[in-house]
């Protein structure tokens, strides 16, 4: 039976779920791995993600703050038989109602998800470009496990320091850079390493994710300086200081 009158409402596009799973990645990345009550019927492509409604919209908490009641999270894994998606969560100093929804969350625990229709996958060309943080790792890893071992592969991704590297899945390998204290967003120390990036010829694809102002920094650099075509270069913000929500 729902257990959620707005799912109940627009069950074409939520799901229940129970926990299954959690566990830590690194001390700073939690994976979460849900199973749903009914078969998942929608599409899906790796780099996806699902909306995890924390508060219901249509209680008096949510239609007062509309935006704290939906999060955004990558699925990391799926598996439409068994019915699971694996979630991959960053856990930054913080108080947001993702993060203490990540932090908290336990086996058994009910979990309504949303299935938006999310256009960050891969797409042919003649090599693959990867560029973010720790929370843009959930995508690329998907995403590169969707890629030949043949597929050309490069890019960086930047976490906190290397005990708190996030592990993606190989043969493709992202160089990795570490803030050591620097601040995430407008990240100078993730713009030079993709500055220094030895790009192959031929046409490229970009995905670049994590911090809104340094994927836009990113995204100019590529496109003024190594005068990429917009049209090639797909940029997700995930979040950025001072913003709620982003999706
Ligand atoms: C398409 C999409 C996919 C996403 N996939 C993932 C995913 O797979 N894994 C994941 O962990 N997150 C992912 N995110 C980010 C996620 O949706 C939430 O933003 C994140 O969980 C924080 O939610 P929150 O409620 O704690 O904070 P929010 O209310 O979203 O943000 C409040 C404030 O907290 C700070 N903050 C938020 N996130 C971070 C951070 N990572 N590092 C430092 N400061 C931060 C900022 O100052 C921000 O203004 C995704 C976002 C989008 C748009």
């Amino acid at each position: 039976m729902a257990r959620n009158p707005l799912s109940r409402l627009v069950g074409k596009y939520a799901l229940e779920s129970t926990v299954a799973e959690t566990a830590d990645v690194t001390p700073t990345m939690r994976r979460i791995r849900l199973v749903a009550e009914a078969p998942i019927p929608f599409p899906y492509a790796p780099g996806q993600h699902v909306r995890i409604q924390i508060n219901d919209p249509l209680s008096v908490y949510g239609l007062l703050r509309p935006v704290e009641t939906l999060r955004t999270y990558t699925i990391w894994d799926f598996d439409r038989d068994a019915r699971t998606l694996e979630l991959r969560a960053h856990l930054y100093d913080g108080d947001g109602i993702g993060l203490r929804w990540a932090r908290g969350v336990r086996p058994g625990d009910p979990v309504t998800f949303w299935w938006p229709q999310g256009d960050f996958f891969v797409r042919d060309a003649a090599f693959h470009v990867f560029v973010g943080d720790e929370t843009a790792s959930a995508a690329f890893g998907p995403m590169l496990r969707s890629l030949d071992a043949s597929a050309r592969v490069c890019g960086v991704l930047e976490s906190e320091t290397g005990e708190l590297d996030p592990p993606l899945p190989g043969p493709h390998r992202l160089e990795r850079v570490h803030r050591e204290g620097a601040p995430a967003a407008s990240s100078a120390l993730l713009l030079d390493a993709v500055a220094r990036l030895d790009l192959p010829d031929g046409e490229g694809a970009a995905y670049v994710a994590g911090e809104a102002r340094t994927c836009q920094m990113v995204r100019d650099h590529l496109v003024r300086d190594r005068g990429w075509p917009r049209t090639s270069i797909k940029v997700k913000p995930f979040w950025t200081p001072g913003k709620r929500g982003l999706h």
